[in-house]
């Protein structure tokens, strides 16, 4: 690609490498920087956000749209691309209904191009919509929308600086939210604050910590029931909350009653002192905040996990105070935005559900038709009917063929599309299935809104156009909408700031919001009339389901799906400071800065003796799913019995090996425990 003829101006952004969304900019000679962001205060930003120009200027951004011929795809003019995408999804539309095409939002693009990219779906006639908040947070959002109403942070970034503990499960902010966990976590911990992970690998967040309790993957449950019997035990709990606030206590000190409190530290893999004195850590502090990551949430059980995790903060009445809560940490810049406008099969834009008649009414009143009633299939239950019910996709902005758990499966499955289009920075492993690839437009070239972990809505600026015959994404949506849907008006809206506007008049979370008002700042949701910014903590008064009480869960533990065979190891996966997803950002090429070019397989001394690794062989590592090999970390971080690798990264190879069962209730994958053989190569 030559920059040849583009201009870069420092405009206000948002970075889009994670969801705490601190303000950058273009700040020249190739390089990003901060401002002074509704977060980023001080205009402090990571190695990630300063590395985020790289994808801007990258050589091998796509450039001319592609289409494919004999096989290979090719390059052609906008006109004969998205011809071609309008005679197959007319093609298929008309011979097996609308149900047929699957849409894949993107959680790194706007609210503004989800919203439309969604509404495209649901105009067309089907609710097969996702993205791939799907594959992080579904099963968080699951549990914390069912008991408290509201899927999402439960507090702010600035509030919990007051808490007296944190509670950090399945995440590791230092690596993965770096400037949020530097401003906000380590300032608490600074003042007294006494921070407990848990997380069977120790990393950058451990070295932080008072107390590592290394749970053993897929064992929170029993963890953290543990801890809530221990809660009980020594009345740590909250009376007048549960009192006032709280219904079936009582059912709940049942189910624990059979809770052996040292049984189920064994189970989980941790020491019964430690798990006691976390506990007492959570429950004797005024002020207790959990954090909750994809370490909780990627499981076959990971919406029990947020449910045993809701169980303490609601015991210990640590819920609508600042500094309490349950907290969400978020992985791109746009997951909770993604999800609120409704990128998601079973609901319309501010969570409601598609199957309320009230709710599609409202949405038909500005749509001019009706949203269908039935839920649609989710992200993997789509590709795992490729082929068959569904014969046509447009994926936006994600990279599924990588992204997906049983990646040979997944190969398989879009092998079986009869068309794929996919709108992009650069190709990747999925666009080699596609049948059309449109050139996107880079976060630097987009104006519009995300929401960032938060809930705060923040506006992006360009600063540059978008290079060659690149398009600004939501140009590109509106085209494809103007050609699929014979509804005048339908997606004639006038840029971000109409779409943004549309958007109000839908989502009642987003009600009252301006463009205009957010301004170089924020507003959060929800956003009661007269807010100046918005809520800050949720549940004060009473739980965003308008009740004033919530339900305590009992939840027992449930195996992971893949039972282990003598010999072999539990493969977990997980992301470092240099990686960002899967290269759908930052191309096959590009490296953040710093990012190690190579993934290492992380195995604790003893099981590497045991097979007679050293440090630095390479290892093959296998199940009934595939096959990897990567170079042996021979390292202590990692608990005895388990392996770890990252999954971040453009081609990684992890998911070949990783399981697709699903969450009953969120249907996210079990991402976080695969059984493995492993093994030197000879
Ligand atoms: Fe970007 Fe997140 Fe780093 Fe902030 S903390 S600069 S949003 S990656």
């Amino acid at each position: 690609m030559s920059d040849v003829g583009r201009t870069f101006e420092a405009r206000h952004s948002v970075c889009p490498y994670c969801g705490v969304g601190c303000g950058i900019e273009y700040a020249g000679n190739g390089r990003a920087g901060g401002w002074e962001g509704p977060v980023n205060a001080r205009g402090e930003i990571c190695p990630k956000g300063a590395a985020a120009w790289e994808a801007v200027e990258d050589e091998d951004r796509l450039t001319r749209p592609l289409v494919r011929e004999s096989g290979h795809l090719v390059t052609a003019s906008w006109a004969e691309a998205l011809s071609r995408v309008e005679a197959a999804f007319d093609r298929i539309v008309e011979e097996h209904g609308p149900d047929a095409l699957a849409f894949f939002a993107s959680s790194n693009c706007t609210n503004e191009e989800n919203y439309l990219f969604a509404k495209l779906a649901r105009v067309l006639g089907t609710n097969n919509v996702d993205n791939c908040a799907r594959l992080c947070h579904a099963s968080t959002v699951a549990a914390m929308s069912e008991r408290l109403g509201a899927g999402a942070m439960t507090n702010t970034l600035e509030d919990l600086t007051e808490a007296d503990c944190l509670l950090v499960t399945g995440t590791n902010p230092a690596e993965q939210h770096p400037v949020a966990f530097r401003s906000y976590l380590l300032p608490a911990v600074r003042d007294g604050a006494t921070l407990v992970h848990v997380d069977p690998r120790a990393n950058d967040t451990t070295d932080a910590a008072d107390r590592h309790l290394p749970v053993r993957p897929g064992h929170d449950v029993p963890l953290l029931n543990a801890m809530a019997k221990v809660l009980l035990e020594e009345d740590l709990v909250d009376r007048s909350f549960l009192a006032e606030r709280t219904e079936g206590v009582d059912r709940l000190r049942e189910h624990l009653a059979a809770v052996d409190v040292e049984a189920n530290a064994e189970l989980a893999g941790v020491d019964p002192a430690d798990l006691r004195a976390a506990a007492r850590a959570y429950g004797a502090a005024d002020r207790a905040a959990a954090f909750t990551g994809m370490g909780m949430s990627q499981h076959g059980c990971g919406t029990d996990n947020v449910h045993a995790l809701l169980n303490l903060a609601l015991l210990t009445g640590n819920v609508g105070r600042p500094g309490t809560g349950v907290n969400p940490l978020r992985g791109q810049n746009n997951v909770q935005g993604a999800g609120d406008v409704c990128a998601l099969p079973g609901v319309l834009p501010g969570y409601e559900p598609v199957t309320d008649p009230a709710a599609r009414e409202r949405v038909a009143a500005v749509w001019g038709v009706e949203p269908p009633a039935e839920p649609g299939l989710t992200e993997v239950e789509l590709t795992h009917r490729f082929g068959e019910e569904v014969r046509g996709a447009f994926v936006f902005g994600e990279n599924p063929a990588v992204t997906e758990p049983n990646a040979n499966r997944v190969a398989e499955a879009f092998d079986r599309l009869e068309f794929l289009v996919v709108l992009d920075l650069f190709e990747t492993r999925t666009t080699e299935y596609a049948d059309v690839v449109l050139p996107g437009s880079a976060w630097a070239e987009k104006a519009g809104t995300v929401t960032n972990t938060d809930r705060r809505v923040m506006r992006m600026r360009p600063n540059a156009e978008p290079p060659g015959d690149a398009r600004r994404d939501l140009r590109v949506i509106q085209t494809v909408g103007r050609q699929l849907v014979d509804r005048p008006g339908a997606f004639e809206l006038d840029g971000p700031e109409s779409v943004f506007e549309e958007l109000t008049e839908v989502n009642p979370l987003y009600a009252g919001m301006s463009y205009d008002g957010i301004g170089d700042g924020y507003q959060r949701w929800p956003f009661p009339e007269g807010a100046e910014s918005g809520t800050d903590v949720l549940h004060a008064d009473r739980f965003a389901t308008g009740e004033r009480t919530a339900p305590l869960v009992p939840v027992g533990h449930v195996p992971p799906a893949d039972d282990l065979a003598a010999g072999e190891l539990v493969l977990t996966t997980g992301r470092v400071l240099q990686q960002f997803n899967s290269g759908a950002l930052t191309g096959r090429s590009a490296t953040l800065t710093g990012m190690r070019p190579e993934d290492a397989l992380q195995i604790h001394p003893e099981d590497a003796a045991e097979r007679g690794i050293e440090d630095g062989d390479p290892v093959r590592i296998e199940n009934g799913r595939g096959e990897v090999t990567l170079d042996a970390e021979v390292t202590p971080a990692i608990r005895r019995g388990t392996v770890f690798c990252t999954f971040h990264y453009a081609d990684s190879p992890a998911n070949a090996l990783t399981g697709d069962a699903l969450d009953p209730e969120a249907k996210i994958p079990e991402y976080k425990h695969s059984a493995v053989r492993v093994e030197p190569v000879d």
